[in-house]
């Protein structure tokens, strides 16, 4: 069966609503405006703008309003060796899913932190309600404000990979990558055998390598689970778990940066940036360089930025 996915502007969503009125159908999939099921498609618009016309007539139907977002092939056609993400089940979005993201890998100071939740269908709506949704799109006091809320709420499994621990795997070699993916592999059952006997209908891993990176960096790992998981960048925006997750992962990192600010005596900056390095160069002058490996990620190119100066600011 075909997909078109068009986006429209809530306004134009209540038009199309009218339009299809003698077509509409009671059953609304949670986050949708209306549903519709003409004699050659199916109509779905969503809150978020999204309207998926499904069924064979789907692309003569949606051109009737406008530019496609996306038009795909039936399902097993669709999939191709360098398709960005995975092929997802139709309404992946009303699924009970377990979500996987990270959080501080692009961070010199602090952590990785890895959640993996699961979130029920019926919990959807509550979720949104309290506010969940693409976390780069809130600031901290937002995020743990809606964790704090939510961690009670959602069975999930979070892993830190502290920055001793995190240095001393990088240096034997591992990729950050690697890194990742046996976070992620191990959260993910972590989370599963809390949930047991209960099971998701997928898994959704916001997307850092692709399917068979993933896979390959787990090759000497028992895998968790491979059926029904799927893999999207942008994965916060696909599924509400990967967003729970996320949210979940940075309430974590906040927290621990906060500690590690308390113990470097003044607070520690986010990110990569010069600010970081300066940061770091006051750490250095402060506490020693043999105090670093317990702050930061020692392979970022900001570690001899911040050698640098401190060797010209402090002595
Ligand atoms: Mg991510």
């Amino acid at each position: 069966m075909s997909n078109v996915v068009i986006i429209k502007k809530l306004n134009e969503i209540e038009e199309m609503k009218i339009y299809y009125q003698t077509y509409l159908t009671d059953k609304y999939p949670p986050g949708s405006v209306f549903a519709a099921k003409t004699p050659s498609c199916s109509i779905t618009a969503y809150k978020s703008g999204k309207v998926l016309f499904q069924g064979g007539n789907s692309t003569a139907e949606a051109a009737k309003w406008g530019e496609s977002l996306s038009a795909s092939k039936p399902a097993h056609t669709a999939k191709k060796a360098n398709t960005p993400g995975s092929h997802l089940p139709e309404n992946f979005e009303t699924l009970s899913v377990v979500g996987s993201d990270e959080v501080g890998t692009g961070d010199f100071f602090g952590p990785i932190t890895v959640v993996a939740a699961y979130v029920k269908k019926e919990q959807i709506p509550l979720l949104k309600e309290l506010g969940v949704k693409d976390s780069k799109n809130l600031k901290d006091e937002q995020i743990i404000h809606i964790a704090k809320q939510i961690k009670d709420i959602v069975p999930y499994s979070l892993l830190t990979l502290h920055n001793e621990k995190y240095n001393k795997m990088q240096k034997s070699g591992m990729s950050q990558g690697k890194l990742k993916a046996l976070l992620h592999n191990q959260a993910i059952g972590h989370v599963l055998g809390k949930i047991a006997p209960d099971q998701p209908d997928a898994i959704l891993i916001d997307q850092f390598a692709k399917e068979e990176i993933y896979y390959q960096y787990l090759k000497n790992e028992k895998i968790i689970q491979r059926k029904n998981v799927f893999f999207s960048t942008k994965a916060e925006g696909v599924h509400l778990s990967v967003a729970a997750a996320s949210i979940l992962a940075r309430y974590a990192f906040v927290k621990y940066f906060e500690r590690l600010s308390k113990a470097a005596g003044f607070t520690l900056t986010k990110g990569a940036g010069s600010k970081v390095d300066e940061a770091a160069a006051r750490l250095i002058h402060e506490k020693g360089k043999d105090a670093l490996p317990a702050f930061v990620k020692l392979h970022f190119a900001n570690t001899e930025k911040a050698m640098n100066i401190y060797a010209k600011k402090y002595r």
